[in-house]
């Protein structure tokens, strides 16, 4: 295994652990893939990388990795990725999207979620997930 790759996964671990979650094979696998190409990978791209794996046992993580925080699913993109900060699982995450080059990266603010929390609460309405998605140019494409 990746140095780098350990070095990501051992504070996860020990988050799934608090949570009394395993972090199984395939699960472990499809963190693996994408930690390796740094980028959001569709269920597709990850399962042509996974030749042992097959789509159930590839959705079934991505679940599992959504559900407990450390991967996001992009919408508009139909994508996963991994969340950029290892060490506090969160299922609530905004996103900026070039529609030029493509970049896609995590902005990761506790405010945001904080303040899209308590508008919808006053609403009545309890937050499970939240994804945000901004829609641009990055600095590096203006
Ligand atoms: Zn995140
Ligand atoms: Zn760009």
């Amino acid at each position: 295994m990746n140095k780098n790759f350990e070095k990501f996964l051992r504070p996860v671990e020990t988050l799934c652990a608090t949570q009394g979650k395993r972090l199984t094979p395939p699960r472990r696998t499809v963190l693996a893939i994408l930690h390796q190409r740094g980028i959001p990978l569709t269920a597709y791209e990850i399962l042509a990388l996974f030749p042992e794996g097959n789509a159930m046992s590839v959705y079934r993580a991505l679940d599992f990795l959504t559900e407990v925080g450390i991967v996001h699913r992009i919408e508009s993109l139909n994508a996963y990725a991994l969340c950029v900060e290892n060490h506090c699982l969160h299922r609530d995450s905004q996103y900026m999207v070039c529609a030029s080059c493509g970049r896609t990266t995590e902005i990761h603010d506790h405010e945001l979620n904080e303040s899209l929390k308590r508008i919808l609460k006053t609403q009545g309405f309890a937050l499970a997930r939240s994804t945000v998605e901004a829609h641009g140019t990055c600095g590096k494409c203006i």
